[in-house]
C-alpha cells in the first residue's frame, strides 16, 4: 500500500479561522493515524492579498495547537519549495505541457483549459449589475462526460463541467485550480481533505488530473462549521472564530484541539474528552459526519475547564501565576504557599485562565468591590445586611476558622433562628469576596483568616445604603 500523504494548503490572506484549523487538524490526524506524512503547503500565488503577518499567524497557531508538519516551511522536504510563490517556473512548464498536447489554449490574453467533449455555441443573456443593461454573450458549451467523485465522506458525487476554464490569468498569475492540482501531483498527495466549500471545484480538478494522465487522489470533503445559532456559516467576524482569540484568552491548546476534533467527528462511546494519542488511534475519515457541525462556545469553555481541572496543581500554578502577575495581583514578594493554596481551592471552578484574576482578586487585594448585581439578586429573597449583622459577633467569637468550627456555627444559627443555611452563606460570601459565586465558602474563610473576614464584614455593613 502506498504511504498516506495529506496536506494542509492555506492561503495566508487572513487570520487563522477555526474552520482552517479544523481542516489542518483532520489532515494531521489522518496522517498520524496511518503513520503517513503531513505536508504544509503555502498557497500564496495571490501576491496582492498574501502577507507575511498572516503566514506567521498560521505557523504560530499550528505550532500552538501541536500540529507539527513533516514537510513544509522551515522543515523543508523532498518535494519543495513549499511556497507556491516560489514554484512559478514549474507551473509555466506544466501549462506548456497542457498546451503542447492541445489541452490548453490562449484566448483574450489568458490561458484556458480545454475540456473534452462535443461543443455547441450558446448565447447567454444576463443583466449587468451596475448599468442594468441586458447583455448577450456567446460561449461554447461543452458536453463533457460527468466526473465521478468517490468522496470518502460524501459518497459518490457526479458533476459535469460544461465550459473551458481559465488556468492562467491575463496578468500571468496561475489560477488556484491549476496550481493546487499540479502541486498535489508533484508532492504525491494521496488524500485531499478539505472543506465542503471546495466540493464544487473538485470536478475541475479531476479534469486536470485526467489531462495530466494521473490518477486523482482520494477526496474527503469535511462539513461546514455553522454559527452557534441559525443556519449561517461561521465567519471570521464571529466571536470565537479565530485561533488567536483562544491564545490571548489563555485557553489550553490541547483543549482547543480536542474541541476542534469534535466539529464533525465523534469518538467512540461518546467519550468526548480524551488524550490526543487516543484520538489519533480512533480517527478515521470514513467516520467524519456528512452533516454540518455547529460551533458552541459554551462547549469549548466546558472542554477547557475539564482540561484545567485535570492539570496537576503545580502545572496550573505554572500557567496561572504569570497571569496573576500581569493583572498586578501577585509579585516576587507574594507568599508562594498562599498562591498555591488559593489555586488549590479555586482551580476546579475556572473555565478559562483569562478570567482567573477576576475570580481570585479578593484573595490578594485589601478591599473588595461588591458586585451590585449579585447584591440585588441576594436582596430579593433575603436581607444580606441583617444576616451579616447576626454573623459578625459570632464570627468574632470563634476560636479558629477551621471548616468544622465554621460549619458548627452556621448549623447552630440556622437551627436557632429558623433561617436556611444558604441564606447565611450567600451574604457572607458577598461580603468577603464581593462576588455572587466562587469556590467553597469555608475554604475562602480559612484562607483569608479571621482578621480579614471580620474587617470585610464590617466594611460591607458600613457600605449599606440607607
Ligand atoms: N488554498 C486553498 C484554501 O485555502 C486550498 C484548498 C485545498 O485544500 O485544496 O482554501
Amino acid at each position: 500500500m502506498t504511504e498516506v500523504r495529506t496536506r494542509f494548503a492555506p492561503s495566508p490572506t487572513g487570520f487563522f479561522h477555526i474552520g482552517s484549523a479544523r481542516t489542518a487538524l483532520f489532515n494531521w490526524l489522518y496522517a498520524r493515524h496511518t503513520g503517513g506524512t503531513f505536508v504544509l503547503r503555502i498557497e500564496d500565488t495571490d501576491t496582492a492579498r498574501n502577507t507575511k503577518e498572516f503566514l506567521d499567524v498560521i505557523l504560530e497557531s499550528m505550532r500552538w495547537l501541536g500540529m507539527d508538519w513533516d514537510e513544509g516551511p522551515e522543515v523543508g522536504g523532498d518535494y519543495g519549495p513549499y511556497f507556491q510563490s516560489q514554484r512559478k517556473d514549474f507551473y509555466k512548464q506544466k501549462v506548456r505541457e497542457l498546451m503542447d498536447c492541445g489541452r490548453a489554449y490562449e484566448k483574450d490574453g489568458a490561458i484556458w483549459f480545454r475540456l473534452e467533449g462535443e461543443r455547441e455555441t450558446v448565447t447567454e443573456t444576463y443583466k449587468d449589475g451596475s448599468t442594468g443593461e441586458t447583455i448577450c454573450k456567446e460561449f461554447e458549451r461543452v458536453h463533457a462526460a460527468p466526473v465521478v467523485i468517490d468522496d470518502i465522506i460524501r459518497g459518490r458525487v457526479e458533476r459535469a463541467e460544461d465550459r473551458d476554464f481559465v488556468i492562467v490569468r491575463s496578468n500571468g498569475e496561475p489560477v488556484f485550480h491549476l496550481v493546487n492540482v499540479v502541486d498535489d501531483i508533484a508532492m504525491k498527495i494521496t488524500h485531499v481533505i478539505r472543506g465542503e466549500d471546495h466540493l464544487s471545484n473538485t470536478s475541475k480538478h479531476i479534469e486536470l488530473y485526467k489531462a495530466f494522465g494521473v490518477e486523482p487522489p482520494k477526496f474527503a470533503h469535511i462539513p461546514l462549521i455553522l454559527k452557534t445559532e441559525g443556519s449561517g456559516k461561521m465567519s471570521k467576524r464571529d466571536r470565537g472564530a479565530l485561533i488567536e482569540e483562544y491564545q490571548q484568552r489563555h485557553f489550553l491548546p490541547a483543549a482547543v484541539r480536542n474541541y476542534l476534533c469534535l466539529l464533525g467527528w465523534t469518538p467512540k462511546d461518546d467519550k468526548e474528552i480524551l488524550p490526543i494519542e487516543e484520538i489519533i488511534a480512533q480517527f478515521d475519515l470514513a467516520d467524519v459526519h456528512q452533516a454540518n457541525a455547529r460551533f458552541d462556545e459554551r462547549k469549548m469553555a466546558f472542554v477547557n475547564q475539564e482540561y484545567l481541572r485535570a492539570l496537576p496543581d503545580e502545572s496550573f500554578t505554572w500557567l496561572a501565576a504569570p497571569i496573576l502577575g500581569e493583572a498586578g495581583l501577585v509579585n516576587d514578594k507574594t507568599d508562594e504557599d498562599y498562591i498555591q493554596k488559593v489555586i488549590a481551592l479555586t482551580k476546579e471552578k475556572v473555565a478559562a485562565l483569562d478570567t482567573f484574576p477576576s475570580f481570585v482578586r479578593y484573595f490578594f487585594e485589601d478591599s473588595v468591590a461588591i458586585d451590585e448585581k449579585a447584591l440585588a439578586k441576594i436582596s430579593k429573597k433575603n436581607d444580606p445586611y441583617a444576616r451579616c449583622e447576626e454573623l459578625l459577633p459570632e464570627l468574632a467569637n470563634l476560636p479558629d476558622f477551621e471548616d468544622a468550627t465554621v460549619d458548627a456555627l452556621f448549623g447552630k444559627l440556622s437551627a436557632e433562628r429558623g433561617i436556611k443555611l444558604s441564606d447565611y452563606y450567600a451574604p457572607l460570601r458577598l461580603a468577603v469576596s464581593g462576588l455572587g459565586g466562587g469556590p467553597h465558602l469555608q475554604g475562602i474563610l480559612r484562607l483569608l483568616g479571621k482578621e480579614k473576614v471580620i474587617a470585610r464584614v464590617k466594611a460591607f455593613l458600613a457600605g449599606k445604603k440607607s
